[in-house]
């Protein structure tokens, strides 16, 4: 199944107001919040099945009850007593553990919100596309895991993806009503992150306060760490390269600081069709929402003369090594991917926990993938249990070369080695 071309749901457009049922698997996170403000600005129109939260029971209680949801899970069992207790006589069903956040995908529900962080995600999100679903997908991690396996399980299962993903829904916008063939290439939009103009000692040396602070977007704490590394932009390469069957040479990056374009897709008669819109993410949302249809949204509206100038410039590999290295491993394939993301998950918990500088992420995601490919890891996963065996052995890993890392003060963006070297596989 191409994301591009959906197979519409025959109830769905044939009214597109019928009342649709939603799960959202990771209800309490930043876009599980924007997915909820709208939804509770159109009461009425959905109807929520199940919700889900990685531990914290009190939110997601509270969710669940100001929803009307029939059922809840945690991830973590031992947040299962607080959240039962939370929710006695609501008649709110209630799990935990993985196999609860598994229930929560399977269970009936037209619509399923993939808003989980990480390859945590993977196994739900694919346990909805698998049953037919409609499935908006924020969790890209999952796709740079697992994707080609991910994409053809979705096709098979007859389900719809819709990207939520800022870039990839405005390609999905731009690219409908057009041929897919006639498709030339994609240009994904980067803010540039915090460090966009900052010099290299800088960035190498940033802290966790620093690399929390987006200049345009309010978002979890690893996705906002992987704007700051540009790492964001590279799995967004992956991504695109899943959703709508690109070669890699067809994606192409550009840094746009005031991220209201927010992609474009340039057609083989030299037209180029852009989405823009202001920096939030209820627009994407809604419009996975309710698509086809579409909603009236509450987001800001865009005043050009306002913002009065648009600004591109080509990203800099040399300051954010990681764009390089997700183009790497997307050029050379196989594992690669599934390795750059385990890899990059470490990286990003060990600097948040202050135990790896921010030079330190894309350092060892590096080490990592080098070692990995010398390996041997070289097979693309073809069941889930292969992607989350590569996935577990890459964190292990990650683990044993992080001391390494962590000790050098400082890295040299290693441009040096095939990694950094765009359009160079490795054998
Ligand atoms: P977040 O950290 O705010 O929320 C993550 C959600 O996942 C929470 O509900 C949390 O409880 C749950 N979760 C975390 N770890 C889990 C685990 N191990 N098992 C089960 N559940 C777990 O993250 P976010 O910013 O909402 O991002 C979610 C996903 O959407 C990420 O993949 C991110 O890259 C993508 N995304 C986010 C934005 C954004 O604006 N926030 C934009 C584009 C894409
Ligand atoms: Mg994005």
């Amino acid at each position: 199944m191409q994301a591009e071309q959906p197979r519409s749901n025959s109830a769905q457009s044939a009214n597109p107001i019928a009342e649709r049922s939603l799960t959202l698997l990771g209800a309490t996170g930043s876009v599980g919040a924007s997915t909820i403000d709208l939804i509770k600005r159109e009461r009425g129109r959905y109807r929520v099945e199940a919700v889900t939260a990685n531990s914290n029971a009190a939110q997601l209680a509270t969710l669940a009850r100001e929803l009307g949801a029939r059922f809840a899970a945690v991830r973590d069992p031992q947040a299962y007593a607080e959240l039962k207790e939370a929710l006695s006589g609501s008649g709110v069903e209630v799990g935990a553990g993985e196999r609860a956040l598994t229930e929560a995908a399977q269970r009936p529900s037209d619509w399923v919100l993939g808003a989980i962080t990480g390859t945590a995600g993977l196994k739900s999100t694919l346990a909805a596309a698998e049953r037919g679903a409609i499935v908006a997908l924020a969790n890209k991690e999952s796709l740079v895991c697992a994707g080609r396996l991910f994409m053809r399980r979705a096709a098979a299962a007859g389900a719809t993806v819709l990207p939520v993903d800022s870039e990839h829904n405005a390609l999905f916008q731009a690219m409908s009503g057009s041929r897919r063939q006639d498709v030339r290439r994609v240009i994904l939009t980067a803010s540039g992150g915090p460090f966009r103009t900052a010099r290299p000692e800088v960035i190498r040396s940033a802290t966790v306060e620093q690399a929390l602070r987006h200049p345009n977007w309010s978002m979890g704490p690893k996705v906002t760490v992987d704007s700051a590394t540009m790492m964001n932009k590279g799995l967004e390469l992956i991504e695109a390269h899943h959703l709508f069957s690109l070669r890699p040479d067809q994606i192409d990056v550009v840094v746009h600081p005031q991220s209201v374009v927010h992609s474009l897709v340039e057609y083989c008669d030299g037209s180029v069709i852009a989405q823009l819109g202001s920096p939030d993410m209820r627009i994407p949302i809604a419009y996975c929402l309710a698509w086809p249809a579409r909603l009236a949204g509450p987001a800001p509206r865009l005043d050009l003369a306002r913002t009065a100038t648009l600004t591109f410039e080509a990203p800099d590999t040399a300051r954010f090594p990681a764009l390089a290295l997700a183009r790497g491993a997307l050029e050379h394939g196989g594992a690669a991917p599934t390795v750059l993301n385990a890899a990059n998950e470490v990286a990003v918990g060990e600097f948040l926990a202050r135990r790896l500088s921010f030079g330190g992420i894309a350092a060892l995601v590096e080490r990592v993938l080098e070692a990995a490919l010398h390996q041997n890891w070289t097979g693309e996963p073809e069941t889930l249990e292969e992607a989350l065996f590569i996935d577990h052995n890459t964190r292990l890993l990650a683990h044993d070369i992080l001391p390494e890392i962590a000790a050098k003060a400082s890295y040299d963006s290693g441009l040096g080695n095939d990694w950094g070297r765009p359009g160079i596989s490795i054998s």
